[in-house]
């Protein structure tokens, strides 16, 4: 196209409308979209509530700016903080918004302890964002190389690996970040044993533990955060993607501890806008419905019990499937390209999400139903066979 810049690998359609888990492009062709805008639409396209309680509040108030509260911004937080961390939250516009947040919590945590505590560790093949503190954080040099030199201050410790985290660790350490699932690099999800190591040794070093849920947070994994499911709590939450049903919000929760922030330390002009934050109400009272979470729960494991068996069927395409609830990843063997295979299953109807590790993620929105769930596999496999 003549006037946007080149930043992104697109799929060769586009997309005029949506409908519960379909999309139609502008041909009308429908699609199932297990993309879900990167596990962004949880509850579809075009949902009955969202769409009413929207079209409610633009007729009330878009917008108004921080000066004063908004009802949507104090409902969202509290339903936020009641479900997770019991503690305050900040609101932003984004994934990468929330995570410098989260940097900058983390920051003046360390410095209110003395002035060397500020090392942040992060994750190889974690991804966190595209900012430059959250890419920073994204421990992947083909995304950083381009932009050096990247802000100060960071280590990368190696995914699921407790004794290379110990080594990094230090009295200079004030966070360690962490997403319980890595998303981008293809669906790898932290061990139990990792995130409970990784929780001592921050109490122990006195540092702040942050879980980036952005990518499998809001009920994807079946729990409304992956950490609820792995049983560790973390001091600090981001979430952003699924938060608003499609509405840009992103927001960070934090406990009693991590609560350090005063005014004209941090803010945003658009962030807990009322537009975005009663979207963000209608989602949140969607999906912690405990049947709804459940379903998700139970979905996504046929989910997975179909891709494997896929897997046993094609051992000549299929390297390994991988996942938690609604968020599963499909990794091919060498010499068969993922995104020549999301291209097949483009032109099958049905929409997967490119990852690293020569994966394909299967994102659905989380009101998929059965018989979705089982033609997106039959698709997959037309797709994949030969
Ligand atoms: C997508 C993502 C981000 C970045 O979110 P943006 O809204 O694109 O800024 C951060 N962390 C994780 C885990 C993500 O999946």
């Amino acid at each position: 196209m003549t006037y946007l810049m080149n930043t992104y690998n697109r799929f060769p359609i586009t997309l005029v409308r949506g409908e519960g888990v379909w999309v139609f492009d502008t041909n009308e062709k429908a699609y199932l979209d297990f993309t879900a805008g990167v596990a962004v639409n949880v509850l579809g396209h075009a949902h009955p509530k969202l769409v009413t309680a929207l079209k409610d509040q633009l007729e009330k108030l878009i917008h108004c700016s921080n000066l004063f509260w908004n009802k949507p911004q104090i409902e969202l937080a509290e339903l936020l903080s009641k479900h997770t961390l019991k503690g305050k939250v900040f609101f932003a516009n984004s994934g990468a918004e929330a995570n410098e947040a989260a940097i900058k919590i983390a920051r003046k945590y360390g410095r209110m302890r003395n002035e060397k505590k500020v090392k942040i560790l992060a994750a190889h093949n974690s991804f966190h964002g595209r900012t430059m503190g959250a890419l920073t954080a994204t421990g992947q040099p083909k995304y950083q190389e381009k932009f050096k030199p990247l802000v100060g201050g960071f280590d990368y410790f190696e995914f699921n690996n407790v004794e290379d985290l110990r080594s990094k660790m230090s009295d200079e350490v004030c966070a360690v970040f962490l997403e319980p699932i890595q998303g981008e690099s293809g669906i790898i999800p932290a061990t139990k044993e990792f995130l409970e190591e990784a929780r001592k040794l921050c109490d122990e070093y006195d540092a702040l533990l942050v879980f980036d849920e952005v990518q499998c947070g809001m009920g994807r994994t079946g729990k409304l955060f992956a950490y609820q499911r792995y049983g560790v709590e973390p001091d600090v939450l981001t979430v952003a993607k699924g938060l608003g049903g499609g509405v840009p919000i992103g927001a960070v929760v934090v406990n009693d501890r991590a609560d350090v922030l005063e005014p004209g330390d941090h803010g945003s002009t658009f962030g807990g806008n009322p537009l975005a934050c009663r979207a963000g109400v209608v989602v949140m009272e969607e999906i912690t419905r405990e049947e709804f979470l459940r379903e998700v729960e139970e979905k996504g494991e046929h989910l997975m019990r179909r891709l494997k068996e896929l897997k046993e069927t094609y051992p000549q395409k299929i390297k390994d499937v991988r996942g938690m609830g609604l968020m599963v990843g499909v990794q091919f063997v060498e010499g068969v390209n993922n995104r020549e295979m999301a291209n097949k299953c483009l032109e099958e109807g049905l929409l997967l999400v490119p990852a690293g590790n020569n994966t394909l993620r299967f994102l659905p929105p989380l009101v998929v139903s059965w018989g979705e769930v089982d033609l997106a596999v039959n698709l997959f496999e037309k797709a994949i066979r030969n």
